[in-house]
C-alpha cells in the first residue's frame, strides 16, 4: 500500500561498492580535479561508471531501464519524500502503458481516468480513454505491439515518488550517492568530469541530466533553451473528498477537467485541471505570470474553483482543501541539442511543454526507454528522441490556441483531433523504443501513417454546450463547507 500520507525517511545509502564496476574511480582524486579544459582527454570507453544526475520520477526511471540492462551506474541527487502536493499526476498513453511495464510496484497509487473533458468557451469537449472499446484503436495498439487500455492513469505521487525510490536503489546496478553535482568539467562536448558537494569526483563514461529545472548541464555547457509562451504562474494544492463513495460514479471523479476560466465571468484568465486520486483531488490553475492582479494564490485557486462549479465540476461541494496552496513559476522551452558526446538531457530537462499536451512524466518514461541505446550514441535512438520533442512541441501549439484563441466547437473538434494524433505518433515513437526489429519496423510505418489515418476520424464527442451551474449545495453539505469560498479560503 502507498497510503498517502504515511510515508518513510529516504533509506539510507547503499554501500557504494555495489554493482559491477562499481569499485573501479570510486577514489576521491581531488588533486586531478581542475576546473580548465584537460588537454587530453580520456576516451569516453575508458571512463567510469554511466551517472545519472537527479532522482525524481525522471532520474529514476532512468535508473530502472539501466537496471533492466544490468548497466551499473550511479544515481545522483538526494530524494525528497513528497508529504505536499506535486505536480505531475495526470499520464498519457505512454506513460500508463510504462507504468504498468516498469512501475507496475507502484500500482496502488494508481487511479483509472476514463475521459478528459475540456471546458473552454461555454462548451465542453469528451474524449474517452477506453481505447479497448474501439475496435479502431484496439486495432492500432496491437498493431504497434501494445496493449490496449481501458483507460489512463492518474497518480497519487504522495507516497508513490519515495516508495518507487526505495525499489530502484535496491537494484545492484543502481549505486545511490546522496549528494548535488557542484561542478561540471567540459570539453569537446564531452562531460570529462563532476564532482560533487562532498568533493567526490567521478569521469563518468556517460551523464543522464534529469535535474529538471535546475538544468545541471546546460548551465555548465552553455546551453540555452529556446523559450516560448509567456511565463506562467502555477497555483495548485489538494482536496480531500467528504464522503469519497458518494458519488463515486459521477462523471468528473472518473476524468481529467481541463478548464478554461474567463476573465468576465470567472475573474482571472486561466487555464486549469481537476485530477481526482482516490479520496483526493487536484486542483491547480496557470495564470500568465505578467497580467497585473493583485490576487493571491489562494484567491485565484478560489475562483478557479468555482469556475469549476460553474462548468459542472462541483469539487468544492463535495471536498475540502487540506493541503496548503502551493505556486511555482515556470516557462515552457526546448533546448535545440539535447545529446552530445556523452551526455544526454533526459525527459522534462531537455523540454517542456503545456502539462496536458502530453505529460512530462510521459516523456521521462519515453526518455528512460531508450537511454540504454542512447549510451551507445545510436542514430536510431536519438532520432526517436528527436521526433517525440518535436511531436511535443506540435501539440503544445494546440494546447496554446486552445487557452488563447475564441474557439468555435469545429475548432475545439479539430484541435482535440490533433491531441490524439499527437498521442498516436508518439505511441508509435514509445513502440519503437520498446520494439523488437520486426515490431519496430511495424511501428515505423504505422507512426508514418498516423496523421494520415487520423485525418478522417473525430476521436472525440461534438462538444456541447457546458453544463449549467450546479445548484447549490444540499442543506448538510452548506453546514459542513459554509459558503464554497469559505470553505477554499478557510482552509488554505
Ligand atoms: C502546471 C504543471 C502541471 C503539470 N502536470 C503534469 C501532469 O499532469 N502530468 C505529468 O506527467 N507532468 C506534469 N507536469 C510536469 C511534471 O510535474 C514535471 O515535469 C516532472 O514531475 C519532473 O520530474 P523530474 O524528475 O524531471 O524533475 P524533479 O522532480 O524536479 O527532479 C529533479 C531532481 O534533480 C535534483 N537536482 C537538481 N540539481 C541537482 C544537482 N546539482 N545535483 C543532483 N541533483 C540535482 C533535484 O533535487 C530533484 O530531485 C506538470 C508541470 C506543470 C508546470
Amino acid at each position: 500500500m502507498l497510503p498517502h500520507t504515511a510515508l518513510r525517511p529516504p533509506p539510507a545509502c547503499p554501500s557504494p561498492d555495489i554493482g559491477p564496476g562499481a569499485a573501479s574511480g570510486l577514489e576521491w582524486r581531488r588533486e586531478n580535479h581542475l576546473m580548465n579544459t584537460p588537454s587530453n582527454p580520456s576516451p569516453t570507453a575508458a571512463r567510469d561508471l554511466p551517472i545519472i544526475i537527479g532522482c525524481g520520477i525522471n532520474g529514476l526511471a532512468v535508473s530502472r531501464s539501466l537496471s533492466r540492462q544490468r548497466i551499473a551506474h550511479r544515481l545522483i541527487g538526494t530524494p525528497v519524500p513528497l508529504q505536499r502536493p506535486c505536480l505531475g499526476e495526470s499520464m498519457d498513453a505512454v506513460c500508463t502503458l510504462d507504468l504498468e511495464k516498469n512501475f507496475s510496484d507502484g500500482k496502488a497509487a494508481y487511479f483509472q481516468k476514463a475521459d478528459l473533458d475540456f471546458h473552454i468557451q461555454g462548451t465542453k469537449t469528451n474524449c474517452n480513454f477506453n481505447f479497448q472499446g474501439s475496435p479502431g484503436l484496439r486495432k492500432y495498439f496491437k498493431t504497434l505491439g501494445l496493449k490496449p487500455l481501458p483507460g489512463l492513469y492518474h497518480v497519487d505521487r504522495i507516497g508513490f515518488d519515495d516508495h518507487v525510490f526505495t525499489q530502484t536503489v535496491a537494484s545492484q546496478y543502481c549505486q545511490h550517492l546522496d549528494g548535488r553535482v557542484a561542478d561540471i568539467t567540459v570539453a569537446n562536448d564531452t562531460v570529462q568530469a563532476l564532482e560533487l558537494d562532498n568533493g567526490q569526483r567521478f569521469e563518468p563514461r556517460f551523464v543522464f541530466d534529469c535535474s529538471n529545472h535546475a538544468a545541471v548541464l546546460p548551465r555548465a555547457m552553455g546551453l540555452k533553451p529556446k523559450t516560448f509562451g509567456k511565463p506562467q504562474r502555477v497555483a495548485f494544492t489538494h482536496y480531500r473528498l467528504d464522503n469519497p463513495d458518494q458519488n463515486a460514479h459521477a462523471h468528473w471523479r472518473l476524468a481529467t477537467s481541463l478548464v478554461r476560466t474567463e476573465p468576465d465571468q470567472d475573474q482571472i484568465s486561466g487555464f486549469g485541471w481537476v485530477i481526482p486520486i482516490g479520496d483526493h483531488v487536484s486542483l491547480g490553475v496557470s495564470v500568465n505570470d505578467e497580467d497585473p492582479t493583485d490576487l493571491t494564490d489562494e484567491q485565484i485557486l478560489e475562483h478557479f474553483a468555482l469556475a469549476c462549479r460553474k462548468r459542472g465540476v462541483p469539487l468544492v461541494d463535495h471536498a475540502k482543501q487540506v493541503a496548503p496552496t502551493r505556486c511555482i513559476r515556470n516557462t515552457h522551452f526546448a533546448h535545440d541539442k539535447v545529446h552530445g558526446a556523452n551526455w544526454v538531457l533526459s525527459g522534462p530537462t531537455a523540454c517542456q511543454v503545456w502539462f496536458s499536451t502530453g505529460t512530462a512524466v510521459g516523456f521521462a518514461t519515453f526518455a528512460a526507454a531508450l537511454a540504454p541505446q542512447l549510451m551507445k550514441r545510436s542514430r536510431r535512438a536519438q532520432n526517436l528522441y528527436q521526433q517525440y520533442i518535436t511531436s511535443l512541441r506540435g501539440s503544445h501549439d494546440v494546447i496554446t490556441a486552445m487557452r488563447e484563441d475564441t474557439l468555435t466547437p469545429a475548432d475545439m473538434t479539430r484541435f482535440t483531433n490533433k491531441i490524439y494524433v499527437g498521442n498516436g505518433i508518439r505511441m508509435g515513437l514509445y513502440a519503437q523504443a520498446i520494439g523488437n526489429p520486426l515490431r519496430t519496423r511495424i511501428a515505423q510505418l504505422l507512426t508514418r501513417m498516423t496523421p494520415w489515418i487520423g485525418r478522417n476520424t473525430d476521436f472525440c464527442n461534438t462538444p456541447v454546450p457546458s453544463p449549467a451551474d450546479t445548484p447549490a449545495p444540499a442543506a448538510s453539505a452548506e453546514e459542513n463547507l459554509g459558503t464554497p469560498s469559505q470553505a477554499v479560503l478557510s482552509s488554505s
